[in-house]
């Protein structure tokens, strides 16, 4: 079954709802290994995202990604701001003549792909690409398996805890060198949150 309007407008309210709701959780994080802006940048971007979601609602989905991914560079600024917009703006480029979920490998891919570039960054360096990658690699195998929710919700609290004894080598934590070491990454916290989001929305939990 393709994405419907209302399914895709409940997907995105989720994921903007639940980042807005993290924003001292987000602050926090950033506070330890960064400049303390994370929580603010998302909020400011996912309520811009908010007050276009009759738009949204009403795009076909490969331009409402694009529309959010618009709305993001354009609203949360720092390192996140142009990662995450880029993030929307590629897989709502892959999206167009494609459908989700059929094609979400795809699209997520080159959402995940469009970070890296724009970043000049991969897994490992303790960045949102943290959750991403491993959220990616695990949609590979388990799409079109029965529990793929399940594995993509533990793949991304798995991951996100694991940024925590990572070593910064890209964004402001870097600057930290050794002492970036014992944190939760920001990004990586606010990835984790809107995969948790999607999936919460697709699949109540119990
Ligand atoms: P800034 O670092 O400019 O203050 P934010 O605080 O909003 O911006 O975002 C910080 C987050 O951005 C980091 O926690 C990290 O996950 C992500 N990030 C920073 N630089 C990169 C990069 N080069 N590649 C991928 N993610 C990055
Ligand atoms: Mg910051």
């Amino acid at each position: 079954m393709p994405l419907e309007p209302e399914m895709l407008k409940s997907l995105v309210r989720a994921a903007a709802e639940r980042v807005i709701a993290s924003t001292s959780e987000l602050t926090a994080l950033d506070q330890a290994i960064g400049d303390g802006d994370h929580g603010a940048n998302m909020k400011r971007g996912f309520e811009a995202v908010l007050g276009k979601l009759e738009a949204i609602g009403g795009q076909p989905p490969h331009e409402a990604l694009k529309t959010i991914g618009k709305t993001l560079v354009m609203t949360v600024g720092g390192a996140s701001g142009p990662l995450y917009g880029s993030f929307f703006l590629a897989a709502g480029e892959a999206l167009s003549g494609k459908t989700l979920p059929d094609d979400v490998v795809e699209v997520f891919g080159r959402g995940v792909g469009a970070v890296s570039a724009r970043g000049r960054s991969q897994a490992g360096e303790k960045t949102m690409l943290d959750v991403l990658v491993p959220v990616l690699e695990t949609l590979k195998w388990a799409v079109g398996q029965p529990d793929v929710i399940e594995r993509v919700r533990a793949t991304a609290s798995e991951a996100v805890q694991r940024t925590a004894p990572m070593l910064a080598t890209k964004g402001r934590a870097s600057f930290l060198g050794s002492r970036s070491v014992g944190h939760i990454d920001p990004g990586a916290r606010s990835s984790f949150l809107l995969v948790q989001a999607v999936c919460d929305t697709l699949e109540p939990r119990q």
